[in-house]
Order: C-alpha cells, then sequence, then structure tokens
C-alpha cells in the first residue's frame, strides 16, 4: 500500500485528490497540509472533500505530514511549490507536482529537486488531455507553417496564473511539431496596432469566468479551412485519478523528471 500526504488539501484539487486516492486501489491517504490559515486545518479532509469523516485531519505542519508518506501530491501555489519539493528532497519522498504558474527560478529548483527523488510534474494530469499533446505535435507536424496556430483557453475566475500550464504545454507541443523554439514565437494576447500576423507565430490567450474547470482549443487556421483540437474539462475527476496514478508509478522509481506521457506510456 502506498501512503499518500496531499499538500493543499482543502484547496479545489486538493478536495478532488482527496476523494480519487479514497477511490484508488494500492493507495492509503494518511496525510494532509494546509496553510495554517485555512479554516479546514485541524477538521477532517474526508469532510472538506464532501465525503464524509475519513480519520485524515488536516494538519499545518508539512515535515510532519511528508514524513508519515512515501509520496507527496502538491496541487498548491507557485511560490509555495518549490519549498515543498525541497523538503520531498530532504525527507527522501517522491512527488507528483500539480501545481501550475512557476516563474524560471522557481521551476529550476523543482529540476533540482528531481536530482535527487522521482518527481512526475506535469501541467494536466488528464488523460484525454495527455492524448490531445501527442495530436496536436502530430497535426502541426503535419500541417506546416502555413498553417497559422492560436491557442485559447479558459478558466474559472479564481484561477490566478495565465495563460494555463496546459495551454504552454499545447504551445510547447506545436512548437515541438513544426520544429520551433517556442519563446521565439509566442505571442500573448494582442492589442492596438499589432499589424499583419507574421507567419510561423502561435498565438496564445486566456478568457477567465464563472465556474469553467478548464477549455483548451488549438486552432490551426489556414486559407479556405481550419482544424480545431478542442479538450473540455466538465470536473476536476478529469484530473485527480490521473495524479493518484501518478503517486503510485512514481513510488520507488530512479530520481529523474517524469511526466505524465511517462506515467501512462504515450513515450
Ligand atoms: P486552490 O486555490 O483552490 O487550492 C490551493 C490550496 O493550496 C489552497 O487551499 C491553499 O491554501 C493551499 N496552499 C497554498 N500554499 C500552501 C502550502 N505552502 N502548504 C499547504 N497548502 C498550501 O487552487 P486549485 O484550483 O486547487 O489549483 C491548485 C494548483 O493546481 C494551481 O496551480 C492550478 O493551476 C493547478 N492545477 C493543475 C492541474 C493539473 O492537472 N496539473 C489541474 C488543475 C489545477
Amino acid at each position: 500500500m502506498i501512503k499518500v500526504a496531499i499538500v493543499g488539501a482543502a484547496g479545489r484539487m486538493g478536495q478532488a485528490l482527496v476523494r480519487a486516492s479514497r477511490a484508488a486501489e494500492g493507495v492509503a491517504l494518511v496525510s494532509a497540509v494546509e496553510i495554517p490559515a485555512n479554516p479546514w486545518v485541524g477538521r477532517d479532509a474526508g469532510l472538506a472533500a464532501g465525503i464524509g469523516d475519513i480519520g485524515v485531519r488536516i494538519g499545518a505542519d508539512t515535515r510532519a505530514a511528508l514524513m508519515a508518506a512515501d509520496v507527496a501530491i502538491d496541487f498548491t501555489f507557485h511560490t509555495a511549490a518549490p519549498g515543498n519539493a525541497a523538503l520531498c528532497a530532504e525527507l527522501g519522498k517522491a512527488l507528483v507536482l500539480g501545481t501550475t504558474g512557476l516563474d524560471a527560478a522557481e521551476s529550476a529548483r523543482v529540476r533540482e529537486v528531481a536530482a535527487h527523488v522521482p518527481v512526475v510534474w506535469a501541467s494536466n494530469y488528464s488523460l484525454g488531455m495527455n492524448l490531445l499533446f501527442s495530436l496536436v505535435q502530430q497535426a502541426a507536424k503535419a500541417l506546416g507553417p502555413d498553417y497559422d496556430i492560436e491557442i485559447v483557453e479558459a478558466h474559472h475566475h479564481f484561477k490566478k496564473d495565465a495563460p494555463s500550464g496546459t495551454a504552454l504545454s499545447l504551445a510547447k507541443a506545436a512548437a515541438a511539431g513544426r520544429q520551433q523554439e517556442l519563446d521565439r514565437v509566442a505571442v500573448y494576447g494582442r492589442h492596438g496596432i499589432t499589424g499583419e500576423r507574421p507567419r510561423g507565430e502561435i498565438g496564445i490567450h486566456a478568457i477567465r469566468g464563472g465556474d469553467v474547470v478548464g477549455d483548451h482549443t488549438v486552432l490551426f487556421a489556414a486559407a479556405g479551412e481550419r482544424v480545431e483540437l478542442t479538450h473540455r474539462a466538465s470536473g476536476r475527476e478529469a484530473f485527480a485519478p490521473g495524479a493518484v496514478l501518478a503517486a503510485r508509478w512514481v513510488t520507488g522509481r530512479a530520481p529523474g523528471l517524469y511526466d505524465m506521457q511517462d506515467v501512462l506510456g504515450l513515450k
């Protein structure tokens, strides 16, 4: 039985992860942790997740929570994730990281951790989206630079980073398909007198509103036709079981940085 700690357990994803880890075989949820100010600290993680008492109290001591576990699942905030990851390295615990919006320095700290413990780090843990990453790369390669690529994503109004980590992964997949470096061709939103669209550009756009769980469309547009590849998540069940699967997969692996394509055997 693999012992799991959920970091950010009272958050939107944290609650879905509590439900998914209780439903999964071969996995035991042993600890749940939150920031001290969270009103759920001291209360049962199952109650926060809407499944009733499960006998796992949400604590505010990340070190103690990780010590009890084999693997941590972190869906928190970009400023918190590197410190949590460093604690995993110090304690020799595997990590499944779902948090997005990390800047270059924060990302480098996570990569450093992966030299010491196994880490799965994915911008999206859903099976459908991981299939879409492959399809987008394939489409970009097949259609070539005459097809303009635009990526549009929509999320709920609580989301704190933009564009979504998933939109960036889709953009990277599209750029890889055309053998481009994303940093050289990406344009984030447009405003004002932008001039004509240069060939080879990849446009990335974020919409925020209501309770949208996550919509992503990759548009390939050329003279006379367009192809649109769309994924819509209608619930956080799209992501949470994948993250729990990743926790089972990564425990006991060699140190290194893995992604969901590794977990699903899509590479
Ligand atoms: P949320 O704000 O609802 O939840 C985050 C929780 O983490 C909060 O309860 C917060 O108190 C807690 N937290 C923050 N810092 C912490 C720390 N140091 N220790 C313990 N707990 C801490 O946000 P959410 O919608 O659940 O999303 C969380 C993250 O997961 C975001 O970065 C989001 O983009 C990402 N996300 C990733 C995927 C994926 O498949 N990779 C899917 C959905 C969301």
